[in-house]
């Protein structure tokens, strides 16, 4: 048997993937599951951005480009930057990856090493910890329940700052809870960071996908001064409902940039040509699309929130923002179905999926285990029917 390198043996499988791969196995077997586990919208890639790519492989546009991401698209995300948020950035403080995933990854590799701690709160996306380990380092997890909005407690963020502090990653809407900060949590947070000297890595890809009078700040318009310390994240996945082409990006600091390009020069190379040229198109294109995406979330975000909150024994917290719902459902745990007893989200995962033919994410995925995720990136059709085959299921535990 070939022995595998240490840090290969104790990397996890992403456990959002792992169950959409499994519901998907289970509806090739012709079993009627509906599949809550979800993380991309589910509509398709606006035609315009299509368009663009088709042209892009017609006109050869099919060879390497520069490794950090050609100029236009540079520009085309400096300017969506300045216009919705007044944010400037120069081409050196921008690096385009294969995907938000990406960016992380090379930040957490230029700037982590082994005795760095990386504060992370929790629920957190369940990349964080395990990019933060790859890069020798250790996720210090700060918890934040539902009764404080899922936000971070600045008393409890000032306890976890050890001299070996290094970064905060923050994330928001989040994924899994949909929550958000406004402009004063903010700074009191990026405050108690930039005492600290710490880096703040902000992963706001869900900044268009939010509802009602909700308002989303990137952490870097704050001030010069935390701007200098931030290195924002995010890309076209989510906004344009382009998961498969694989474009993010990373804007800060041009020496942190600079070392991302070089690491990227020697591992991937550039982001695909095609999908560069229809992210131009994505960032500075027709944005109503994006509008008409956000009114149908916000629809299924009322209905599925209010069907779980009339469930006995289930709490949801109102999500603010991306296509995610995070019940409180550990009120069944210690409940039997099938004389088999529900001790945790994998547990009440496991009896879901077998009992209501209904696929979310564990909790403990994302560092809950008194939760389970549902995303509502799917028709309603389909989210009605999975509400109600919730909420027998629920009815006949013991
Ligand atoms: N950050 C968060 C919080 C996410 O939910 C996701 C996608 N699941 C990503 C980053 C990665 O997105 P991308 O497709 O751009 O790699």
């Amino acid at each position: 048997m070939i022995k595998l390198a240490t840090r290969a043996q104790s990397l996890k499988p992403s456990a959002t993937l792992a169950i959409t791969a499994k519901a998907k196995e289970l509806k090739a077997q012709g079993v009627d599951v509906i599949g809550f586990g979800a993380g991309e919208p589910d509509f398709d890639t606006p035609e315009n951005i299509k368009s663009r790519a088709i042209e892009a492989i017609r006109c050869g546009f099919t060879k390497y480009t520069v490794v950090s991401g050609i100029d236009e698209l540079k520009e085309a995300i400096i300017k969506r930057l300045e216009e919705d948020y007044g944010l400037r950035y120069e081409k050196s403080e921008i690096s385009v990856a294969c995907g938000a995933k990406h960016s992380l990854y090379n930040l957490a590799q230029v700037l982590f090493e082994e005795g760095d701690e990386v504060i992370i709160p929790s629920p957190y996306w369940v990349s964080y910890p395990e990019q933060v380990k790859l890069a020798g380092a250790t996720p210090v997890i700060i918890e934040t329940n539902e009764l404080e909005g899922f936000k971070i407690d600045p008393a409890r963020l000032r306890d976890a700052i050890t001299p070996s502090a290094k970064a905060l990653i923050l994330n928001y809407p989040s994924n899994p809870t949909g929550a958000t900060y406004d402009e004063a949590e903010l700074r009191e947070i990026a405050g108690i960071a930039l005492d600290a000297g710490l880096v703040i890595i902000s992963d706001e890809i869900y900044d268009k996908i939010i509802y009602g009078d909700t308002v989303h700040t990137p952490v870097a318009a704050l001030s010069d001064e935390i701007k200098r310390s931030t290195m924002l994240v995010n890309g076209v996945s989510k906004t344009y409902s382009m998961t498969g082409w694989r474009i993010g990006f990373a804007a800060g600091d041009s020496g942190v940039i600079g070392a991302v390009n070089k690491l990227q020069g020697q591992c991937t190379s550039n982001p695909a040509s095609i999908s560069q040229a229809a992210s131009v198109e994505a960032f500075g294109g027709d944005q109503s699309v994006v509008r008409e995406m956000v009114a149908e979330f916000e629809k299924r975000r009322g209905y599925i929130v209010g069907r779980l909150n009339s469930i006995s024994g289930i709490s949801c917290f109102e999500p603010r923002g991306a296509f995610y719902v995070f019940p409180n459902v550990a009120e069944f745990y210690g409940k039997r179905y099938n004389s088999k007893q529900i001790n945790g989200s994998l547990d009440f995962t496991e009896f879901l999926l077998n009992t209501a033919k209904v696929a979310v994410v564990p909790g403990i995925a994302f560092g809950a285990d008194g939760y389970v995720r549902i995303s509502y990136a799917t028709s309603m059709e389909n989210i009605e029917k999975g509400m109600d085959r919730i909420e027998e299921a629920c009815r006949g535990l013991r």
